[in-house]
């Protein structure tokens, strides 16, 4: 069975970088009837927050993307200290002592030098009294002993890749602190869980390589690796500096609807063409990981507006009517004003106009037309043809015609330069000016 797994770490709100990663792994698990897991990567007791964690539920399920089961790291520390002692057991994980300020001065120094900042295992070479002697004052950390070879693995996005380990340092994977870092704490949950796919950005590649000594070390079998490339802005500048308005909180605030958003990303960055699309089941069957490039990807938030647009306009009355204020006439200017609207909020515009209308926009070069015109305007109950009568026989009375003559009276009746179709909206406006 396929088993993929979303992994974030609660102490933020999720962005559409991290949904990207969250669509990939849902639509793999479910083109192959497998499971979909959250996974809560939360071993940093000070930066994890319920709140987020929250958070994260609450934006997943409002995407649809349901997950069929949930872990959580913070509940797995036994497990992790128990391989940890296998790790030492077995000489593959060793204690080191130096401070955050020696390491930086040894990695200045490196660079420097022109060479790669890798840690020198400065701490494998101390004796065994002196680490006793240092024991008293300092606690250690553990850093994983890499054996320096080549690792190699078949990415499903990047293809081959091949690092040399000697380049990379050893991972520190518990801090003096006692905390478990991410990179052992990932590693024992794939293998547990029976992660058979591991989809994450491109900038966890170095880890997938560690990773995968230390899935080795311990007996476990590697999944499958896709690493995606990473959002950038429109002019190709990495995303994390507004990332705080491309929160799922933010968009969905400004109105954006989880089927543009979950569309856009399932073709975003791929060989396939972006396509509105109407459910997740549609986007899951044309959906193929290996059409994604390994190029940086540009992502607009704009870009998601015509797609929301496009998908309000689809909708039937039924659809939103329990999102809407429904009111006897909401269903007729539901069908008027749908092809017309940006978000489905912008309906409140249209409903607050039928029942109350709008101040008038009027040029004041316009306003004696208009207040001619609307003197012309039908007695009679308003319809469908009367928006045709009416410009009729301000035709045959002014020598305006086209646009000078229509949009005027658009401006006038509805607050705005576009809408929808005067014809059908007329006979719905219960309060029309007599004069602007
Ligand atoms: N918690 C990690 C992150 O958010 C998970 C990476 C992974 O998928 O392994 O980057």
């Amino acid at each position: 069975m396929i088993i993929t797994r979303f992994a974030p770490s609660p102490t933020g709100l999720l962005h559409v970088g991290n949904l990207r990663t969250a669509l990939f792994n849902y639509l793999i698990a479910k083109q192959n009837d497998g499971k979909f897991i959250l996974r809560l990567d939360d071993t940093d007791p000070e930066r994890s927050k319920q709140k987020y964690i929250d958070a994260i539920r609450f934006d997943l399920e409002w995407l649809g993307l349901y997950w069929d089961q949930e872990e959580q790291q913070s509940n797995r520390i036994g497990r992790y200290s128990e391989v940890a002692e296998q790790l030492r057991k077995e000489k593959k994980l060793y204690e080191c002592f130096e401070s955050p300020v020696d390491l930086d001065l040894k990695r200045k120094k490196l660079l420097n030098m022109g060479k790669p900042p890798v840690y020198d295992r400065a701490a494998l070479k101390l004796s065994e009294d002196k680490k006793v002697l240092i024991r008293k004052k300092e606690s250690p950390y553990w850093r994983f002993l890499l054996s320096h070879e080549r690792i190699e693995w078949e990415d499903q996005i990047l293809g081959e890749i091949s690092i040399d380990s000697a380049s990379i340092s050893d991972p520190v994977l518990i801090r003096a602190d006692g905390q478990f870092l991410y990179t052992l704490a990932s590693v024992i949950d794939d293998m547990d869980m029976k992660i058979t796919n591991v989809v994450r950005g491109s900038d966890h590649v170095t880890n997938t390589a560690t990773q995968i000594q230390i899935t080795q070390a311990l007996g476990g079998d590697l999944p499958k690796y896709s690493h995606h490339s990473l959002l950038t802005g429109p002019s190709g500048e990495s995303l994390s500096k507004r990332l705080g308005t491309l929160s799922l909180k933010d968009l969905r605030l400004a109105g954006i609807e989880p089927m543009a958003i979950l569309s856009h990303l399932s073709r975003l960055g791929s060989s396939k063409p972006g396509e509105l699309f109407s459910s997740l089941e549609e986007i899951r069957e044309g959906f193929d990981i290996s059409s994604f490039g390994a190029a940086p990807t540009k992502f607009e938030k704009q870009d998601l507006f015509p797609i929301t647009s496009k998908y309000i306009s689809g909708l039937s009355f039924s659809e939103v009517k329990d999102r809407i204020i429904e009111t006897p006439g909401s269903e007729l200017l539901w069908e008027v004003v749908r092809q017309n609207l940006i978000v489905l909020e912008d309906f409140e515009y249209w409903m607050n106009l039928t029942e109350n209308g709008v101040s008038p926009l009027v040029e004041e070069e316009d306003r004696g037309y208009v207040n001619d015109a609307l003197s012309l305007l039908p007695k009679s109950k308003l319809n469908e043809q009367s928006w045709d009568q009416w410009t009729k026989e301000i035709k045959s009375q002014s020598d305006r015609k086209g646009k000078q003559l229509f949009l005027p009276l658009r401006k006038a009746l509805t607050g705005k330069e576009n809408g929808p179709d005067m014809s059908r909206l007329l006979p719905l406006l219960k309060k029309i000016p007599a004069k602007v």
